[in-house]
């Protein structure tokens, strides 16, 4: 699990620099929707940046049960900037407040 919010760990990631769907060019002052993992060694990894046609706001894909996120960014000269978190699947195994719950009262 992650302790650093991925929008902060992400902001100024480099980008590269066309979209990976339609290989438009991502320049300074678009949009950009990427697409990032949490690994325990290497912290929140982008693996996927398009343009902002087709950028998906949702994880539509089974993660395996990896933190991954979906953000939304400004860019400039290659970097992501004011980044925002707009979709997050969490590991199916970390304790929702629910589970938590039950355990304490389980005591
Ligand atoms: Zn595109």
């Amino acid at each position: 699990m992650s302790e650093i919010a991925p929008a902060t760990a992400l902001n100024s990631a480099k980008t590269g620099q066309i979209c990976d769907q339609c290989n438009q060019d991502i320049r300074t002052g678009d949009k950009a929707i990427a697409y990032a993992t949490h690994y325990v060694a290497d912290g929140w990894v982008i693996r996927r940046v398009w343009c902002d046609d087709c950028g998906d706001s949702i994880i539509g894909t089974d993660t395996d049960g990896m933190d991954e996120v979906v953000i939304d960014a400004g860019t400039l000269r290659n970097r992501l900037v004011g980044v925002t978190t707009i979709d997050r699947s969490r590991p199916k195994n970390e304790l929702t407040r629910d589970d938590l719950s039950r355990v304490l009262h389980q005591r």
